[in-house]
């Protein structure tokens, strides 16, 4: 598999990962200090971001589509967003590595471990905000896929009268957070639904369908990147991100894995490709309808 830069940008698999390996290396833990080695990221700092988080003890770790969400003592919260090539590795207490060429953020917490922020194409973003529910940023966003709020019935209705196929539909933002270009693709393909059809032409059950296969989906990359939870403290800056196993995205020209389906035909079909919106869209038409 080629290292384009969809397969390493993060997508809500490793960003839910991140927060889960962060979680019991950060929480109840204060902010000893906090070195910044530049003034911006994709958006300057926030104003004292330094004197706001020197001192705060982390209460909480959470995620937002893909934000990460440090709730403080302080009553605010640090928003961190890793962008296309953000990592956030922890350091053990005493280590002596030196920061390298895009680590941008050196946290030193309380009992000495340290946390860096490193992001070579620098899309990242780190804010503070006092009131998550008034946040702009968020104010548009659709429901978590994983939520209770995400499934065939509000799905159907923010979908109603929408001509745009449904792939592009499914990677709105304020349709549903957090399903990429590589996962709409398998989603679509786990629930046989072409990606060209319009949105509002899905009929209930297939509403239903693609609501299982999105939350099956992100849920089996969830729990492939739980496995690499235990080389989380690691003292290198590689890439964390987990390869998954993808069964249509990245693999034009290969046979399809719907096997038993082709039995009728004299060759096993391939994957497709077709770029959709500027994307890059995998499917079967032989199990996609
Ligand atoms: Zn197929």
């Amino acid at each position: 598999m080629g290292a384009s830069e969809s397969q390493t940008m993060p997508e809500l698999p490793e960003v839910e990962t991140v927060a889960r390996g962060l979680t019991p290396h950060l929480k109840n833990r204060r902010f000893k200090q906090v070195e910044l080695r530049r003034k911006d990221l994709r958006t300057p700092f926030p104003k004292d971001f330094v004197k706001r988080l020197e001192g705060a003890e982390i209460l909480d770790i959470s995620r937002r589509a893909k934000y990460l969400l440090l709730k403080l003592d302080t009553a605010e919260t640090l928003v961190i967003h890793l962008g296309m090539s953000g990592t956030l590795v922890l350091r053990p207490k005493g280590h002596n590595a030196l920061p390298e060429k895009h680590d941008h953020v050196l946290f030193t917490l309380d009992n000495g471990m340290g946390l860096v922020f490193n992001d070579p194409r620098r899309f990242g973003l780190m804010d503070l905000t006092g009131d998550l529910t008034t946040y702009a940023p968020f104010m548009h966003l659709g429901p978590e896929p994983l939520g209770k709020l995400f499934n065939s019935v509000t799905l159907k209705a923010s979908l109603k009268g929408r001509n745009t196929p449904i792939k592009t539909a499914i990677m709105n933002q304020e349709v549903v957070v957090g399903v990429g270009n590589i996962y709409a693709s398998e989603s679509l393909f786990l629930a046989g639904i072409s990606p060209f059809r319009p949105a509002k032409s899905l009929k209930d059950d297939e509403y239903q369908a693609l609501v299982s296969a999105i939350q099956k989906t992100l849920k089996a990359a969830i729990k492939s990147g739980g496995s690499t939870l235990r080389d989380f403290v690691r003292s290198s800056g590689d890439s964390g991100y987990f390869q998954h196993h993808f069964k249509v995205y990245g693999r034009e020209g290969k046979p399809c894995l719907c096997g038993a389906k082709s039995y009728i035909l004299l060759i096993t079909p391939l994957i497709q490709k077709k770029v959709q919106q500027g994307r890059a869209t995998y499917y079967c038409s032989n199990c996609q309808k």
